[in-house]
């Protein structure tokens, strides 16, 4: 037992995946050393009344797009967490088509550089792409959390790698135990019909749905998931859209291929209808679909096909987003700040659990990526990432309030219910009170320390190329 905390959250109810309790939290270094009764609490330097709120685990993004180096008119590791902090999230995944992209050890330790001002904690993609697989064993040794495949086009344009670059990546990557997250789209399929769409002077915004329908997710998850069957490599499926996809994946499942999956608020929340009303806003890659397939994804949401939400956080300014001709529209919105409000709505309109939005939010995306169980849980020995929840607090969306640098939203003056009053990052207050805290940047940690994945468990190694090649079968 401490003796001494730094700092006791008192009064407030606890939520775990399972269960709601009142408890008070004591915290000390960083970490959770308590949780309890406040007669059982150690006496602490400062005591903060958190009486009515909830305190959540902080949000665990598995995506987002925080553009530095090379697109820091959209963004920059400062608005990016600090969009984040406002937004009761405390641990990101940030992708790698930056440019440069994350290729390399060399633009690894470059990004980490540009990370140094983050206010909350990080993880870093490294890229799997057609050119860089000699790349990969030098991008886990800088710190690598996950890797990136991008079997679609979107922001950046790096091109697809072949289903053989894809296959070679993953016999590496599953030898080390990495997770890789896809951007799960079919390349040729959109590029063709895209081409051809433009060429007959289809222009508007639902022709961006015409260019990508569902099939080319059906087939890139599903391709994706023979290869992850055949070398033991982990895959986690990014934003997913579509009803259709969800039957690739949950046939996965099934097979026991290590597979999970993310959606995103725009595809719970909006569908086809909405084009006309947003226009170019509203593009982004994978596009938003049909209300059935929203209806789809909200059951595999709550019955766990899909493991946990994401906001693929892709700002742009918005001149770049609105554009008369959808081709010339920038993919993607802000969504790193407005995640943890949207979804407390629908927890108070009674469509989800408090327990399992903490459970799609922090639980598990921490155990897909091996930061369980230091993050993703309010527990002793956890690290103090706490979201500190006003579940009755009404505010409405406003772009120009956002934190991003990417002022503008599909959400645009939708009222929401719940929002994050505090945010911890190991026991540090980032925000407080919706204020942002000056003098964090700096205070967000790369968690490759903490990161513990289970053991590698490749299939089929003695057919990987490396081993044909070393002579070691035939
Ligand atoms: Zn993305």
């Amino acid at each position: 037992m401490t003796e001494y905390a730094d700092l006791i959250l008192s009064g407030g109810t606890v939520v775990s995946e399972t269960t709601s309790f009142e408890a008070d939290v004591a915290i000390k270094d960083g970490h959770i050393v308590a949780v309890g009764e406040a007669a059982a609490m150690p006496s602490a330097a400062e005591t903060v009344s958190v009486a009515g709120l909830h305190l959540l685990p902080g949000a665990i993004d598995m995506h987002v797009h925080f553009r530095e180096p090379g697109y820091t008119h959209k963004e920059d590791w400062g608005t990016g967490t600090s969009a984040a902090a406002m937004g009761g999230v405390t641990t990101v995944f940030e992708m790698p088509n930056t440019n440069p992209p994350t290729r390399s050890a060399t633009e690894m330790k470059a990004k980490q550089v540009a990370a140094e001002k983050a206010c909350v904690d990080f993880g870093l993609y490294g890229l799997l792409a057609e050119d860089n697989i000699d790349e990969l064993q030098g991008l886990i040794e800088a710190g690598a959390n996950a890797f990136k495949c991008f079997m679609g086009n979107t922001f950046g344009n790096l091109p697809s790698p072949s289903t053989g670059a894809m296959l070679e990546g993953f016999e590496i990557l599953a030898k080390t135990g990495h997770r890789i997250s896809l951007h799960a789209e079919t390349a040729s399929i959109m590029a063709l019909r895209q081409q051809k769409l433009q060429a007959a002077g289809c222009n508007y915004p639902l022709h961006h749905v015409a260019a990508r329908p569902d099939i080319v997710a059906v087939e890139a998850v599903a391709r994706a998931a023979h290869l992850a069957e055949w070398t033991g490599a982990r895959i986690h499926v990014l934003h997913i859209s579509s009803a259709a996809e969800l039957i690739p994946l949950a046939d996965a499942k099934r097979r026991g291929v290590d597979i999970t999956g993310e959606t995103c608020p725009c595809y719970l929340l909006l569908n086809t209808s909405d084009y006309d009303r947003l226009g170019s806003v509203i593009r982004v890659n994978p596009p938003v679909r049909e209300a059935q397939d929203s209806a789809g994804l909200w059951d595999a949401l709550l019955s766990g096909v899909v493991d946990m939400i994401a906001t693929d956080h892709a700002p742009h300014l918005p001149e770049e987003k609105r554009k008369d001709i959808i081709w010339e529209a920038d993919c993607g919105f802000p969504g790193v700040e407005t995640q943890m409000p949207l979804m407390l709505t629908q927890v108070a309109e009674g469509r989800m659990s408090l327990e399992h939005y903490v459970k799609i939010s922090a639980v598990s995306p921490a155990k897909s990526f091996g930061l369980w169980p230091v993050k993703g849980r309010i527990g002793v020995g956890a690290h103090a990432d706490i979201a500190v929840v006003d579940l009755n607090r009404k505010e409405t969306i406003k772009a120009e309030r956002l934190h991003s640098r990417g002022k503008i939203t599909p959400f645009e003056d939708v009222e929401t219910t719940g929002a994050p009053v505090h945010t911890l990052v190991r026991g540090a207050f980032v925000q407080r009170d919706r204020s942002l805290v000056t003098g964090m940047a700096g205070h967000g940690r790369q968690v490759t320390d903490i990161q513990q994945m289970p053991e590698p468990a490749p299939k089929n190694a003695d057919r990987f190329l490396s081993s044909v090649l070393a002579g070691k079968s035939l």
